[in-house]
């Protein structure tokens, strides 16, 4: 079958989940047979999303083959099912860097290397690739940002020019907002009529329109669309807010837009087989008890807002495991810093079925956060800490059960003596030199897990994968001293010279993990660990 594009692009404001609709349209799709790829773009200049401060861009999601990406890709991973890689997220820095390398290179025959139409060429380049490796029917292309951006421009461009190529494997989906002005309480159609007019400018005729907004589109405002915007009334797509995103390949079933979007190519409708996705659905909204988790971190406010999406796969591994024991996720986001201000708010902690420490970089917060472990350890609430909350769990081992006061990361403290964390092999120069980007420890890697430990014992096998994203390692140096003193290595590289999971093994639950178990959690599939966790977390009254 020939390969087919779908573009997905923002109107109006971002933030309304273009990577959500783009995710379940795969879905859909692929429940109706087809092979179905996803490409993000990100229009900044930066090479990845490895660089960016967390609260300016959310998430940085990373891949199996160690690519820093945008937490779009953690969607496309959560609805379809795969993984993606590199191949399969661009960024305007990385686009340019490319053309310049084969400049260099002599590759365009000592032509005059243009914006246009070079630049479009190698995202088409790009897009191409990344459905042929896939041996994709359908590649989902969306573009970050919304329309009327400069930065957008030259990636509508290479929409253009593909779709000038081949009429017939091109299609562009606008996801656009319907605010409803509460002075009002009339949904308005005035700002997606001037999104499409934006699209239109670029050459380029929207074939659907998906409406985001609090309550379904309804008729007249949909005629009004249909008739101002020159999109058929029937390609016009309802998206109003749901209880959980899971639920949207079948809002969007239900409509038929899988069967739209085949019969816009000149395909033959097919039915789709989603059981496995309304049982989920079913199963997110019957069950009646909460599970409480706290998650303890940083990086949440920005001005007077609080974000949540920096550990948006945190919290995404959260809400699966708990469906999958039959729970209600209640998640509380606690700034670390509070336990540093005032340690008395610790207490809060006792009401808590469970504790989180995702990832994290830098200083601040850091002795709030292990103050919050000591807490969970010596109260016996269960414990799962990632990357850093791994790192700051024996960190916490070593001052609190050895007794050594000083013990500290290299990243909090290089000068201390008991560094429990350090630079790993190659690191120290890495920063040295300034070279931060794309240098971290990253993606895959092989872990052996200790026969009879927590870990084994949730993840039933011998051998895991899983995904990291870090500068520092636990020091072996120490590893005699914390096990002797009762801290269990229970997962290292094969070749044991790398420790990647710590664990107590007399308490409910205490596991310290290197990696980020939270980017291979799947609705259908969720991370053992994270079951295993929570299924602690219910037991705790
Ligand atoms: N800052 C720590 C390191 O670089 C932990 C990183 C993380 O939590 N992703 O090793």
């Amino acid at each position: 079958m020939q390969t087919r594009y779908v573009f997905v692009i923002g109107g109006v404001m971002s933030g309304v989940g273009k990577g959500a609709t783009t995710a379940a349209i795969g879905r859909v799709l692929q429940s109706k047979g087809f092979t179905v790829t996803a490409v993000k773009i990100d229009p900044y200049v930066n090479v990845d999303a490895g660089t960016m401060n967390p609260v300016e861009h959310g998430e940085v999601f990373v891949t199996v083959d160690g690519d820093e990406t945008d937490q779009d890709m953690g969607n496309y991973e959560r609805f379809l099912g795969v993984d993606m890689t590199r191949d399969n997220y661009m960024t305007t820095g990385r686009v340019y860097q490319s053309v310049i390398e084969r400049e260099r290179n002599l590759e365009y025959g000592g032509r005059c290397v243009e914006v246009v139409p070079h630049v479009p060429e190698e995202v088409i380049r790009r897009i191409e690739r990344a459905g042929t490796l896939s041996k994709a029917d359908f590649v989902l292309v969306e573009v970050g940002g919304t329309v009327g951006e400069y930065q957008n421009v030259l990636f509508l461009e290479a929409l253009r020019l593909l779709k000038l190529r081949d009429e017939n494997a091109v299609r562009t989906i606008l996801v656009s907002y319907l605010p409803v002005p509460p002075s009002i309480g009339e949904m308005k159609t005035k700002p997606t009529q001037h999104a499409v007019r934006e699209v239109n400018h670029a050459g380029i005729r929207p074939d659907f329109i998906v409406c985001r907004s609090r309550d379904p589109i309804d008729g007249p405002r949909r005629e009004k669309i249909a008739t101002f915007c020159g999109v058929a009334r029937e390609h016009i797509i309802a998206a109003p807010n749901v209880k959980t995103i899971y639920a949207i390949p079948q809002l969007f079933e239900e409509q038929g837009f899988g069967d739209a979007i085949l019969k816009s190519f000149g395909m033959k409708p097919k039915a789709s087989k989603l059981k496995d996705w309304y049982a989920l659905t079913d199963t997110i909204t019957s069950a009646t008890e909460p599970v409480k988790i706290g998650v303890i971190g940083k990086y949440f406010e920005t001005g007077a807002f609080v974000l949540s999406d920096v550990y948006l796969s945190v919290l995404e591994a959260i809400k699966h495991a708990a469906w999958a024991n039959g729970r209600i996720p209640e998640i509380e986001w606690i700034n670390s810093e509070d336990y540093e201000r005032e340690p008395k708010k610790l207490e809060e902690l006792r009401s808590l079925q469970g504790i989180i420490i995702p990832g994290g970089f830098g200083t601040r917060g850091i002795e709030g956060k292990i103050s919050a472990i000591r807490f969970s350890r010596e109260h016996e609430i269960p414990y799962f800490g990632l990357c850093y909350g791994m790192q700051c769990a024996v960190i916490e081992y070593a001052r609190n059960i050895l007794g050594w006061a000083d013990a500290n990361t290299e990243e909090m403290n290089p000068n201390t003596h008991h560094l429990m964390i350090h630079f790993m092999e190659g690191q120290r120069e890495n920063t040295e030199r300034g070279r931060y980007g794309g240098t971290l420890r990253l993606g895959a890697w092989p872990c052996a897990l200790k026969h009879g430990s927590i870990a084994a014992e949730a993840y039933g096998a011998k051998t895991v994968n899983e995904r990291h994203r870090h500068r520092y390692e636990f020091n072996n140096v120490y590893r005699e001293n914390l096990e002797c003193a009762g801290l269990m290595v229970s997962g290292e590289s094969p070749d044991g010279e790398l420790v990647e999971i710590v664990e107590i093994p007399d308490h409910p639950f205490f596991v310290g993990v290197q990696f980020h178990p939270e980017f291979q959690s799947r609705p259908l599939a969720p991370h053992p660990l994270f079951v295993q966790f929570i299924q602690a977390a219910t037991q705790r009254a």
